[in-house]
């Protein structure tokens, strides 16, 4: 049984493109990492090319008002999280925190494991900090009104069209994300408006919200996110500048890998883990006291979001690496590859969310999760309204 609904996916093509021909309404997209290096093999491109640049213009040509990236949520994402874990571990409380950036695991979590609901990180997905932050800055910043905003999600994944439905990320009837595309979806799109999108030359993103460092964009590999939340932390708990960005024993193919680092007499014990099979045995281990770590990464797709069950299918393993080498390729070409070195995060917690983990970051940023054996859906909204109101 899939656990993430992402056998049912739902297929939005259709409400987007009323939206995108409402004259009302403010469509905006935010394309996720790993989207780029796989839609082009939809349109003769070989795996792992590299095309944000011409999702950008494709989505400009099909309407959209403006295209932004989810890997500048996903540098929140880690200032957030790798905050949230300096802390955890200084305290030595609920330890290991497991990562919350995949609602495929998260599911799994509510519903087999909810005995680890506290070890969850209680980051919001990247996918959701994008559209939490883009509904509070935008209206002001477009000069529209907030229920005028539609934000379109380009995921690699069917697990996040469910996300974006929670009740948790649905303030009164203002959504988050409105839709949730997947890679396939948009390809399909492009193909209905009639674009060549092989011909299309490469466009910018938007500002502020398309401006990203590479950590940023590897978090669409699995191990992404533990070498992004590394390079956090080597600069907050040695105090020096991190000059060699690349933390290569995080990454790799297999399914489960392990890695220690020392920051400043700081130990800390790493595991990666995907697929959810693999995430199953590995609790096991926990459980059973054969190993002990201090944060554990777990995406439900084997390899990570490269792999996603909205990109174009594959059973080449051979694809996936290189659609997961494009993203650190992309990661060496950008000019920041830290996290914190984002001007615009920076500029966003200068001007709204204050410190990390502030009472105004926990608003936007973070959520809560429930016990899904024990809850009905009914009181799931209610709970979910209940918890809105507090913040
Ligand atoms: Fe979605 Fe798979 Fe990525 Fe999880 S690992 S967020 S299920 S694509």
């Amino acid at each position: 049984v899939c656990p993430t609904a992402s056998i049912t996916p739902k297929y939005e093509v259709d409400k987007v493109w009323k939206e995108i021909e409402n004259p009302d309404k403010v469509v905006v997209a935010q394309i996720a990492p790993a989207v780029r290096v796989a839609i082009g093999e939809l349109f003769g491109f070989k795996p792992g090319a590299l095309l944000t640049g011409q999702i950008v213009n494709a989505l400009k040509m099909i309407g959209f008002d403006k295209v932004f990236d989810t890997s500048f949520a996903a540098d929140l994402t880690v200032i957030e999280e790798a905050n949230e874990f300096i802390q955890r571990k200084q305290e030595d409380y609920k330890l290991p925190l497991f990562t919350s950036c995949c609602p495929g695991w998260v599911k799994f979590v509510e519903y087999y494991h909810p005995e680890l609901i506290t070890n969850l990180s209680s980051c919001k997905s990247p996918q959701q900090m994008f559209g939490s932050v883009a509904k509070e800055i935008l209206p002001e910043l477009l000069n529209i009104k907030k229920e005028n905003l539609a934000v379109v999600s380009i995921m690699p994944c069917t697990a996040k069209k469910a996300e974006a439905k929670r009740p948790e990320f649905n303030h009164g009837g203002i959504k988050e994300v409105d839709y949730v595309l997947t890679t396939v979806e948009l390809a399909a799109m492009i193909k209905e408006a009639g674009i060549k999108f092989e011909n299309l030359t490469p466009e910018p993103l938007d500002m502020p919200m398309g401006f990203k460092s590479g950590a940023g964009v590897i978090f669409g590999n699995s191990g992404g996110v533990s070498e992004a939340v590394a390079r956090y932390a080597y600069e907050k708990l040695t105090g020096q500048k991190l000059f060699d960005f690349e933390f290569k024993q995080l990454r790799g193919s297999d399914a489960l890998r392990t890695a220690e680092l020392e920051l400043n007499g700081t130990k800390i014990r790493m595991a990666i883990v995907s697929g959810l099979k693999n995430a199953s045995e590995l609790i096991k281990k926990l459980k059973n006291k054969e190993a002990e770590y201090d944060i554990i990464e777990v995406m439900a797709c084997p390899g990570g979001c490269i792999a996603g069950a909205g990109q174009p299918y594959t059973t080449e393993s051979d694809n996936k690496c290189k659609r997961a080498s494009a993203l650190y390729e992309s990661d060496k070409t950008l000019q920041l590859h830290k996290s914190q070195d984002n001007p615009y995060v920076s500029e966003l917690y200068s001007s709204l969310l204050g410190e990390p983990n502030s009472r105004k970051a926990h608003s936007l940023l973070h959520t809560k999760y429930y016990n899904r054996r024990r809850i009905t859906p009914e009181n799931l909204i209610k709970l979910a309204d209940n918890d809105s109101k507090k913040l």
